[in-house]
């Protein structure tokens, strides 16, 4: 009978033979990248794993594993990398433009300059979704509701309560305050427990497909004077849309802000670790831009130069140097 080989036996057999043959001193050991991601209905979780799949694509090569946290989102994972728990994150631009700088959910913990930018990917849209029996048509109703702002942890969480600033909203301006995570708020929404739901998060996702199919639910429009102020006053933030036709009951666009889906480390992140990640997603760049619908009008080009207030990690810079993409 054949003896079963655990994982890691294979790795160090693997080690051996390469040895033995003089092969790849890389592939000798197997390094392991975890990345932060979000909720499992949300589009950072799917992101975190087409990375990874194209990575583990490789490991033979490079001794390179990767795999994927499901976690509370942009601002948990950026804390996570900063307590040294997680290798890469992902986050929204807003939320890496605030820890490098120390603003907002970084406050108290002030600026993170040790935080690295990787790349950029799709656009986020700030997504209000509603009950249709609870009346709101816009942002503004929002008042008086049963509102779920977002665990603390999120991005959601983080954008909401900057424009609620801006607005100039407590969490008294709610009837009802609930902080469920995610891939809880669709089904709260439909059992009737909260009238209103945010997400800040690319389309179409599992969270928004739940609320929309599983009751009438509609997505109200984030676009009036407070959010237009805080476009045009923060680079990292876009006027965007969510777009018609992607989920039930919901066929036009409706106007937000956008805000792009990042990939960060920290500057102590392994150098050949990053650029051996960054390079399997662009060296199968159409591969990767089938894995996720969110992906389909991604530009290498933009996603060098989008969204990035920290400075790029030196293993994504490398690789970026040797394809052209960065001078
Ligand atoms: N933007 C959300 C956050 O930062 C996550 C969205 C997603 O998981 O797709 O928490």
């Amino acid at each position: 009978m054949r003896k079963l080989m655990t994982p890691l036996c294979a790795a160090f057999s693997l080690a051996s033979a390469l040895a033995l043959s003089g092969g790849a001193q890389a592939a000798a050991q197997t390094t392991h990248v975890s990345i932060g991601t979000g909720g499992v209905t949300g589009v950072y979780y799917p992101t975190g794993s087409a990375m990874c799949k194209l990575v583990n694509r490789g490991t033979k090569q490079h001794g390179i594993r990767c795999s994927v946290e499901a976690t509370g989102g942009s601002v948990y994972n950026i804390n996570t990398i900063r307590a040294g728990e997680l290798d890469l994150g992902v986050a929204q631009s807003d939320q890496q433009f605030n820890a490098w700088n120390g603003e907002g959910a970084f406050k108290a913990k002030g600026e993170y300059k040790d935080l690295r930018s990787v790349f950029s990917v799709y656009t986020e849209a700030f997504t209000v979704v509603a009950r249709k029996d609870a009346d709101i048509k816009t942002f503004e109703d929002l008042k008086g509701k049963r509102v779920n702002v977002g665990n603390p942890g999120s991005g959601q969480r983080a954008t909401m309560e900057a424009l609620m600033a801006q607005k100039g909203w407590t969490m008294d301006a709610f009837k009802l305050v609930s902080e469920l995570k995610a891939a809880e708020q669709a089904q709260a929404l439909c059992d009737n427990k909260i009238d209103a739901m945010v997400y800040f998060a690319g389309h179409p996702n599992g969270a928004i497909q739940e609320a929309t199919t599983s009751c009438d639910a509609n997505i109200v429009a984030a676009d009036d004077k407070a959010t237009r102020d805080m476009v045009a006053e923060k680079s990292y933030l876009v006027s965007y849309k969510v777009p018609g036709g992607l989920y039930k009951g919901n066929d036009a666009d409706i106007p937000t802000l956008g805000a792009k889906a990042t990939f960060v480390t920290s500057v102590g992140a392994d150098e050949e670790s990053i650029y051996q990640l960054t390079k399997s997603v662009f060296e199968n760049f159409d591969r990767f831009k089938r894995l996720h619908p969110a992906f389909a009008s991604l530009d290498p080009k933009d996603m060098v130069s989008d969204g990035n207030t920290a400075p790029l990690h030196p293993g994504a810079a490398r690789y970026f140097r040797e394809a052209g993409l960065l001078n």
